[in-house]
């Protein structure tokens, strides 16, 4: 492919990229890191993408028996501690009410920073420059405090080393339409199981779910959306067509990933261009 000489507006990369790993999550139906690795492999040709197992057990590996023991239990010490039991904002804490997460239908969820800085400790020196980018998928629910007086909130994409690229929160984290929590609430209050199936078929197409056959198009757009943070310091667009929006609803992310068109915006495009990497969307 050709490239374009980039224009006077495309920052100069932080960093170039060497090594793309890329980690399943075993427990995700339909996910599939193969297919992504080639993508990322098309979308970024000087990288070689290596997809592999889930990160625990891919890092854990290195280690004896003996080793893996005790670091599973000193890994499932921190797990705990990541967890989340109160959502309030941390420095309002003393003036609010504690904030119960399964309240908010979380039966579990953790404090994405903090597992972020466990897991780091697993990825190997030789393996931890700028130039390596570790990519984990995982369905642990994550998300963080945007700020010290704002509430916990779900957030797919956690940047850094290892960047964490939560499933659950990406089909928990956007809302859904209000017309449908409506119908969903009248279906369900009247106890009417067929209504209810008619709604949640009529609102499919707009909506992400548990095993969608559109998963993998969707993760694109977490995994462009980390490479072009460790590129550029910028992971987000406002261009409702570009894979790199930061949806806040099913649709807009549906509509940013999934159909033929999907790509970057022309602004972003560039960019890619001008670390030799190939948009899909020439
Ligand atoms: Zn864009």
């Amino acid at each position: 492919m050709a490239r374009k000489r980039s224009t006077d507006e495309t920052p100069e990369a932080l960093t170039r990229l060497a090594h793309l790993y890329l980690y399943d999550e075993p427990e995700a139906p339909g996910l599939d890191v193969d297919y992504l690795g080639r993508y990322l492999a098309a979308v970024l040709p000087t990288c070689e993408a290596h997809p592999r197992t889930d990160f625990l057990t891919h890092h854990l590996a290195r280690f004896s028996e003996e080793q893996r023991e005790t670091l599973g239990e000193q890994l499932l010490g921190q797990f705990q501690r990541a967890r989340v039991d109160n959502l309030a904002p941390p420095g309002l804490r003393k003036n609010l009410p504690a904030e119960d997460p399964t309240e908010a239908g979380w039966d579990e969820v953790y404090d994405g920073p903090s597992l972020q800085a466990v897991l780091h400790l697993l990825i190997p020196p030789e393996e931890s420059h700028l130039s390596e980018l570790h990519l984990s998928l995982t369905s642990l629910r994550l998300g963080l405090w945007p700020a010290a007086d704002q509430s916990f909130r779900l957030s797919p994409a956690l940047f850094g080393e290892p960047n964490l690229l939560s499933l659950t929160s990406l089909l928990e984290g956007p809302e859904v339409s209000r017309e449908y929590e409506f119908m969903r609430a009248q279906m369900a209050m009247f106890g009417l199981e067929e209504g209810l199936e008619a709604v949640e078929d009529r609102f499919a197409p707009r909506m992400l779910a548990e095993g969608d056959p559109r998963l993998n198009e969707v993760v694109k757009g977490l995994l462009l959306q980390a490479v072009f943070y460790r590129l550029f310091g910028e992971a987000f667009c406002p261009g409702p067509a570009c894979r790199l929006h930061n949806a806040t609803t099913q649709e807009e992310l549906l509509e940013a990933q999934t159909g033929p068109g999907a790509g970057l915006c022309e602004r972003h495009r560039e960019w890619l261009w001008a670390v030799e990497g190939a948009p899909e969307r020439a």
